[in-house]
C-alpha cells in the first residue's frame, strides 16, 4: 500500500532501525518500522524528514501493532524554510497539534491537506499567527471540537456582555453560565477575540485569514491565540511542547 503523507515524530530503535509516526492520507495516524533508517543515510533519502511530503510503502505486519516501511520517497520538498525559525516553530506545532488529536489508524484526508495547505503558505506568504488560528479552528472542526463561538457553549443563549471562553465547557459563555465556570484555561474573551476567529474560521483557504482578520489589534490577537490554544489544551489533556517554543520566540510570533 502506497499512500502520501508526513512525518510527525521519529524514535530511534535498536542500532539501525527507527520506529516513526506518520500521518498519511490512507490510514491517517499510523506508527511503522523503519529498518534501516539509522544504518543508511540512503535507504529513505531524505524521504524522513520534517519540511516533506512523501510517498510512503507501506506493509502491514500480521498480529503485529507496527506497520513495516518499505520505502518512501519525497513527493513536494519545503526544506527551504528549515532557515525560518519561526516557520519551523508554526510547522511543528500544526505537526503536535495533529499527532496529539487525531485517531490512531483512521483516515483524515482533510487533516493533511490542511497540512499541506499549511506548508505552501509558509513557503508562499512565511509564518502567519491568523493563519494558525484558521488552520486550528479547522482541525477542531474536523475531528468534531470545534468551539462554539456564535451562541453561549452551555445554554444556547445570546451572549451579550461579560463573556467569558471555558475551553472545557466547548467555548463562549454567557454572563450568567461563566458565573459557574472555575476550571483552568477560563478566560475573559473580548468580543474582538471572538469576532476575529469567527472571521477565521469562515476562509476558503488558510492563507484568506491574514486579510481577514488585518483589522484586529495585537490584544484581540492574544486573546484569540490564548483561547485556540486553551482549546486545544483541553482536548489533549496537558500543554503542548511547541506552544512553549513558540512563546520563547517572543510577542506576535504565534
Ligand atoms: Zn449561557
Amino acid at each position: 500500500m502506497t499512500t502520501d503523507g508526513l512525518l510527525l515524530r521519529s524514535t530511534p530503535f535498536g542500532e539501525a532501525d527507527a520506529v516513526v509516526q506518520l500521518f498519511t492520507r490512507e490510514h491517517g495516524r499510523v506508527s511503522a518500522l523503519a529498518r534501516g533508517a539509522r544504518s543508511s543515510k540512503r535507504r529513505f533519502a531524505g524521504a524522513l524528514g520534517l519540511l516533506v511530503l512523501s510517498d510512503f510503502e507501506l506493509k502491514h505486519r500480521p498480529r503485529a501493532d507496527l506497520w513495516s516501511l518499505e520505502s518512501a520517497l519525497i513527493r513536494r520538498d519545503w526544506t527551504a524554510l528549515a532557515g525560518d525559525v519561526v516557520a519551523v516553530a508554526h510547522l511543528s506545532y500544526a505537526l503536535e497539534v495533529v499527532r496529539e488529536l487525531s485517531p490512531i489508524g483512521i483516515a483524515e484526508p482533510r487533516l493533511l491537506d490542511l497540512l499541506v495547505e499549511l506548508h505552501e503558505v509558509m513557503a508562499e506568504r512565511g509564518p502567519s499567527p491568523p493563519v494558525l488560528r484558521a488552520l486550528e479552528l479547522a482541525v477542531l472542526e474536523t475531528l468534531g471540537h470545534a468551539p462554539v463561538l456564535d451562541a453561549c457553549a452551555a445554554c444556547g443563549g445570546e451572549l451579550g456582555a461579560g463573556v467569558l471562553f471555558d475551553p472545557g465547557r466547548g467555548g463562549a459563555l454567557c454572563a450568567g453560565c461563566a458565573a459557574q465556570s472555575r476550571g483552568i484555561g477560563v478566560r475573559g474573551f473580548a468580543e474582538g477575540a471572538r469576532q476575529l476567529l469567527r472571521a477565521a474560521r469562515s476562509v476558503e483557504r488558510l492563507v484568506d485569514a491574514i486579510a481577514a482578520t488585518a483589522a484586529f489589534d495585537d490584544s484581540d490577537r492574544a486573546a484569540a491565540r490564548d483561547a485556540m490554544v486553551g482549546m486545544i489544551v483541553a482536548q489533549v489533556g496537558r500543554p503542548l511542547r511547541s506552544v512553549e517554543f513558540i512563546a520563547k520566540l517572543g510577542h506576535r510570533r504565534g
